[in-house]
């Protein structure tokens, strides 16, 4: 036997063992819901059996569920395979996060749902199964000469994009809450996909690529669905991970699959999720050339340039790490359209709870407005999840209406799934913070020369739980003693609210970042800009910044402790007269921090309304832009 021959069997039996390896361990053709069945252990039916097909909608599901047709659930990660009384069998996918939900209806309609563990994914199964071919195929492919990059290797070129019929997709802006500006950017894109010729014709400008930021669970996914739900068109949704793979060369084949499938589809849109994992930086030949992900993300980016709006594909992607995406994504002809997706403020809150309870039978307490209050910090992900917990709490107590008490007992359970415990704060945090933010504005208001004031909110973000923001009216090159002097007394009024309402011991330290700008501040005026009388216009080595050129070892240390002296009391001036202001203006003080407890975020206009009616601030910091 020749070499070529022993090769050629060795390669064809671990073929065959993968092969057999991976039908064994992934289901039966056409029969994947009742194997589902099986491997539960439950109610099989016997007999003739309805003939459905293998899935359905979610709605459709839901259908059979109002209709009484269902006998038994199975649900195995996302998939819920569904056993009709008829004796059928089909499945449907959840949606994300959907699985309480479905219990809690499963429970309510007394149809018997059982859970089977989650495997590692059929794509383990598949890595499994190709173990025999990877040791025994591998080296032998590379020894003849073919490499990997031939193609059509067990089919896995082939583009694992996710298609969405546009009759089934179910999502519409209706479900989507509380990003009212991102809708309001993304309305362009519809119109152009209903009609792109009309767009045209208008003269509308044709978008081409567009990138929706924002923190992870405010509905990026779920609104570029909607947007092709509200076009009727057919959604190509790929996650960027999906394109990263252990073969060279495989990502790239499968960015040209992608677009070459859905420019067939036309108009359509293609999505690409988490787009941060294809899309992250190049190397740019430092390892020594090419590497896959290179390769993948040049692919990409060919494809994109490669097609013309007018072809009526628009290429939709989402990211929370916008920060590590390569320059060239976002170049004009590209990404140039990016949309932000924030947090949702109480207003944005209330909204997204009431669609997601619009499915609940709620106990007539119940209102969105309570809840949201009560969640600042929580994501639209997060303000979902809660509804489902809720529904899953009454449900296991056998109410009949979703009520506060069981809202309460969500809440709770969601803080410590989601281990954001930090972000929700207690009725005593949140009071504090409403003072101490209350504090800088209401000083600000006092202060004509400081910045305008544009917002205070206590809503966190980030590690801050609350903040005032001022806007500068032009922009500065620098500043003068008086301002300087204006922002230090406003850095101190969250400190000093906190000292007048809550007393020296009860101050918190969320005056941190406040202090650390003060010190800045007061120590450049000092060792920089000779705005201290007693140092006068001499230069002094900064605390940590050798790069001065002003030896620091060469100060005496009377200098320095002179230094610190004037640092101490320019900060302590400012200190006062926060003081002074929030003393003398104390019913303005309150009237602001209730306003912020009640409403969460102010914008000037209301926050002059409430201090003036307080008879606080000063007219001369109001901006005339504003109206009395
Ligand atoms: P992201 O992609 O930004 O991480 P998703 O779109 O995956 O967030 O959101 C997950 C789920 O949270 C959604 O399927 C939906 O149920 C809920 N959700 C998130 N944001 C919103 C919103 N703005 N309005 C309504 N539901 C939302
Ligand atoms: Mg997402
Ligand atoms: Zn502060």
């Amino acid at each position: 036997m020749t070499a070529k021959w022993k090769v050629a069997i060795l390669a064809g039996i671990a073929v065959l063992c993968s092969i057999g390896t991976y039908v064994a361990l992934t289901w039966g053709d056409g029969d994947e819901s009742r194997a589902l069945f099986e491997e539960a252990g439950v109610g099989l039916a016997n007999g003739s059996a309805e003939s459905l097909p293998d899935e359905i909608a979610y709605s459709d599901f839901l259908r059979l569920l109002d209709q009484n047709a269902v006998a038994g659930l199975v649900l195995k990660e996302d998939r819920l395979a569904i056993r009709t009384h008829a004796g059928g069998y089909t499945s449907t996918l959840l949606p994300e996060g959907f699985a309480p939900e479905v219990a809690a209806r499963a429970g309510a309609a007394g149809v018997e749902l059982a859970f089977l563990p989650p495997e590692d994914g059929r794509f383990m199964d598949l890595m499994i199964s190709l173990v025999p071919a990877l040791i025994l195929l591998g080296p032998i492919l590379y020894l003849v000469g073919g490499g990997f990059g031939r193609g059509g290797l067990l089919g896995i070129g082939r583009s694992p994009a996710q298609l969405i019929d546009p009759k089934r997709n179910g999502f519409s802006f209706a479900d989507v809450a509380g990003v009212e500006d991102a809708k309001e950017e993304l309305g362009e894109v519809i119109a152009f996909l209903k009609d792109p010729t009309r767009f045209q014709s208008l003269g509308g400008r044709m978008p081409k690529g567009l990138l929706l930021l924002g923190p992870p669970g405010t509905g990026k996914t779920l609104l570029a669905r909607a947007v092709a739900g509200e076009a009727k068109v057919p959604f190509f949704s790929i996650s960027g991970s999906e394109f990263v793979e252990m073969f060279v060369g495989l990502g790239a084949r499968r960015v040209r699959s992608l677009f070459r499938a859905a420019r067939k589809q036309a108009p359509c849109i293609i999505f690409i999720d988490e787009i941060d994992a294809v899309g992250r930086r190049r190397n740019g030949g430092g390892g020594g050339g090419h590497d896959e992900h290179d390769q993948t993300l040049n692919q990409l980016l060919v494809e994109i340039d490669g097609f013309d709006p007018s072809e009526g594909v628009v290429l939709i992607g989402a990211t929370n790490r916008p920060d590590v995406l390569d320059p060239a994504l976002l170049r004009p002809g590209r990404f140039d359209r990016q949309v932000n997706v924030g947090n949702p403020d109480l207003k944005g809150r209330i909204e997204i709870l009431s669609v997601h309870m619009r499915k609940l039978k709620l106990d007539e307490k119940v209102q969105p407005i309570d809840i949201a209050r009560g969640t600042p910090g929580f994501s639209g992900a997060d303000l979902a999840n809660l509804v489902n917990e809720a529904a899953l709490i009454a449900a296991r107590r056998g109410a009949d209406a979703v009520d506060m008490a069981a809202f309460e007992a969500a809440k709770d359970k969601v803080l410590m799934g989601a281990e954001r415990r930090s972000l929700t704060m207690s009725d005593e945090e949140r009071r504090l913070t409403a003072y101490h933010e209350a504090g800088h504005a209401l000083v600000a208001l006092n202060e004509p020369d400081s910045d305008p004031l544009h917002k205070a909110t206590i809503m966190p973000r980030g590690r801050s739980l609350g903040m005032v923001v001022r806007l500068p009216e032009r922009d500065r090159v620098s500043a003068t003693r008086a301002k300087l002097e204006a922002d230090l007394a406003v850095a101190m009024g969250g400190r000093v609210a906190e000292e007048l309402i809550f007393g020296a011991a009860r101050v918190t330290t969320g005056a941190a970042a406040d202090i650390e700008m003060a010190t800045h501040i007061a120590r450049n005026m000092v060792c920089k800009w000779g705005m201290s009388d007693r140092l006068g216009l001499v230069a002094y080595a900064e605390e940590n910044a050798p790069s001065t050129g002003y030896d620091k070892a060469a100060m005496t240390d009377s200098t320095a402790a002179l230094i610190n002296g004037e640092v101490r009391a320019i900060v302590d001036r400012a200190h006062a007269r926060a003081r002074t202001v929030l003393t003398e203006q104390a019913p303005a003080l309150d009237a602001l921090a209730q306003a912020l407890l009640d409403r969460e975020t102010l914008d000037a206009e209301e926050i002059w309304t409430i201090v003036a009616s307080a008879g606080g601030g000063d007219a001369a910091s109001r901006p005339s832009s504003l109206h009395s």
